[in-house]
């Protein structure tokens, strides 16, 4: 038996170990069995090119917990190592990267985001363990070796026991983490970071019923066996080519990663490139609702199917972190802070490719198949809009099928829009007026006035909608948006003939001082306008403008705008030629007049859905007084 003392500059590297870590003791586990699944995939590589002539058989890794004597074993049938490997690559190589990590972690890194700690490798095993031993036997010809550690830089080496092929790694756990001798906890620890790893991975055993042999009666219990319990899919889908997916294989592996999730995702996307990046994944499309932040963090980002986080903020564009899924790649570096990152450049590219895949994906199926399209626009919507209000060469290709939908649920490209109205729907200055609603129900009475006119509306109803209009205004020429209730649909949209006024200008006037007088609430402008004598008398519209900042100060992008609290305005637009108008001015009393011009306006505001509480109360029951 020979003992050394690993040479290291700091003395004593376990304590620190520990303490850096505190946080993720658990991933010493994945540490473990990666570690056994490369010796794993080793030795498959090297007899498969028949550089070791043993068999390579049907290896797996086994997980033992031994909760009496307090151990946890970890058995490959890998590679193994011969004495001079483990001197070399766990006293020297593993113990180096351990004291590098923990360089690199202590000055400055210490930011939380360093992505799952990875590289700490064989060292991490200390975080849990306060002795740990390695038995293992080369594929080789040669001894078996026994090397131990109690967490101090010095360690036992002498012949092993063991007489097949592999590693078995026994750590002793210590008492302040007995958790790890939990069943549960390790199950969870497995499922977590496991689930999908190359090499079938067994923790325990289970029952499995048999089919009853012939001849069997109706009553004879069928037959059981006792079967080594694998937790891992060793080849999930993203793994392998599109072409050898059929859908149901897509939505069966929805339903691995997301057991609790019973809707059907909307469709996938497969991402797989080897240069000039290696990346594979699968991502799906759920149905979204509006809010944005509750759907975030549901990919997984995993590397050579090993998991490391499910944040994958900084590497998936974030419009697309609402999607669910799994990205694969070696090539995103992980044991960085995420600012760090952000500013590399493969994982830029990785980023750029992602948002690509994506935009030709959602192409080919509004090309495709544009009614299935059309139904699903309304799950998906916010991903687009935000994609196009985000990301530039994203909102070039959206462009092309990003859907507007108008109330009565026909959907128009942009450019199909342009076509279809811009013979009608200008202003004076020639601008295309998109008229657009963003509730049916409460702007019914508009969207009526719009239609009657044979004018288009869209119904634009997504919480980030105001800064896609802003957006595509000052992307494209001579546009705007209004909503219809913005201002009389007669001032939105150029007309020929100007209605000429019943009346004098200066009945106007008496009238304006009439309305002025009547009306308390200083948000209001009065503005008279010669119209059809069939069009309401009185309509209240809020200007575009202040009512979108308003808005968008409500979903974000506020900070430009200061001090928010926008004020409310309103017009109250009385049409000069229209019957009761006339009344009111020739109304003799005093009296007479403000009630008729309070019960009128009241009428508009309830139109406009402003009336409410007290003043709605009031209105009721002067309403029931009247018709008395
Ligand atoms: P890394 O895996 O990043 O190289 P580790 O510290 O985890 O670093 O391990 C150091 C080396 O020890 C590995 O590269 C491998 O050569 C060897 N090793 C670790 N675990 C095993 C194992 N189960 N079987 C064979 N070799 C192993």
């Amino acid at each position: 038996m020979a003992t050394g003392k690993i040479n290291v500059s700091v003395d004593n590297i376990f304590p620190l170990i520990k303490k850096f870590l505190y946080s993720d003791h658990e991933i010493f586990l994945r540490e473990l069995i990666s570690n056994a699944t490369d010796a794993t995939l080793k030795l498959r590589h090297i007899t498969s090119i028949g550089e070791a002539k043993v068999e390579y058989g049907n290896p797996i890794i086994e997980v033992k917990v031994d909760k009496k004597g307090k151990k946890l074993h970890l058995i490959d049938q890998g590679i193994g190592m011969t004495e001079e490997e483990v001197k070399k690559y766990i006293n020297e190589v593993a113990f180096s990267g351990a004291e590098e990590f923990l360089n690199k972690y202590e000055d400055g890194a210490k930011e939380t985001g360093i992505i799952g700690h990875f590289g700490l490798g064989f060292y991490s095993a200390f975080m849990v363990a306060k002795k740990v031993e390695i038995i293992t036997k080369s594929y080789k010809d040669e001894p078996a070796v026994h090397w131990s550690c109690d967490g101090s830089p010095k360690f036992s080496i002498k012949e092993g026991k063991k007489t097949d092929r592999g590693t078995e790694i026994i750590l002793h756990i210590a008492d302040d983490s007995t958790e790890f001798l939990e069943d549960n906890r390790i199950s969870e620890l497995l499922r977590k970071y496991n689930k999908f790893m190359p090499i079938p991975i067994k923790f325990g055993t289970k029952t499995e019923t048999l089919p009853k042999p012939e001849g069997a009666k109706e009553e004879d219990p069928a037959p059981t066996q006792e079967v080594d319990n694998i937790v891992n899919n060793p080849s999930p889908a993203w793994t392998k080519q599109p072409s050898d997916l059929k859908d149901g294989d897509y939505s069966g592996f929805y339903r691995e990663l997301y057991p609790m999730q019973f809707e059907e995702p909307l469709f996938h996307i497969h991402l797989n490139v080897d240069y000039p990046f290696n990346l594979t994944g699968i991502l799906y499309f759920p149905k979204l609702t509006n809010d944005l932040n509750i759907q975030k963090d549901r990919i997984q980002l995993y590397q050579n199917q090993v998991f490391v986080t499910d944040n994958v903020e900084g590497i998936v564009p974030e419009f697309l972190t609402m999607l669910r899924g799994v990205i694969d790649s070696p090539d995103i570096p992980l044991n960085v802070s995420r600012s760090y990152l952000q500013a590399d450049g493969a994982v830029k590219k990785i980023s750029s490719y992602i948002t690509r895949k994506v935009a030709d994906k959602l192409n080919s199926l509004f090309k495709n198949n544009r009614e299935d399209f059309e139904k699903k626009w309304n799950d998906i919507k916010i991903v687009i809009e935000y994609g196009m209000l985000s990301e530039e060469k994203f909102f070039e290709k959206a462009d092309k099928f990003a859907l507007y939908p108008t109330v009565d649920g026909s959907y128009f490209t942009f450019e199909e829009l342009q076509e279809k109205t811009k013979a009608t729907q200008t202003d004076k200055d020639d601008k295309l007026v998109v008229l657009y609603a963003s509730d049916k129900e409460a702007q019914h009475s508009y969207i009526e006035a719009a239609k009657a006119k044979g004018y288009e509306v869209l119904l634009m109803d997504s919480p980030i909608i105001g800064h896609l209009m802003q957006k595509l205004e000052t992307s494209k020429e001579k546009l705007s948006f209004v909503r219809v209730d913005a201002d009389h649909i007669d001032n939105l949209i150029k007309k020929e003939d100007t209605q000429i006024s019943k009346l004098s200008d200066e009945e106007k006037e008496k009238l304006k001082a009439n309305l002025e007088e009547v009306i308390e609430n200083k948000s209001y402008t009065v503005q008279l306008e010669a119209m059809d004598s069939d069009a309401s008398p009185f309509i209240i519209t809020e200007p575009e403008f202040m009512r979108r900042m308003k808005e968008m100060q409500q979903t974000g992008g506020g900070g430009m705008f200061g001090m928010g609290g926008m004020p409310e305005m309103y017009n109250l637009i009385v049409n000069t030629n229209h019957e009761l108008v006339g009344e009111i001015l020739n109304t003799k009393t005093a009296k007479k007049r403000e009630r008729l011009i309070n019960q009128s306006i009241d009428l508009a505001r309830l139109s406009k859905g402003l009336l409410k509480g007290e003043e709605l109360t009031n209105f009721i029951k002067r309403s029931y007084e009247m018709v008395k």
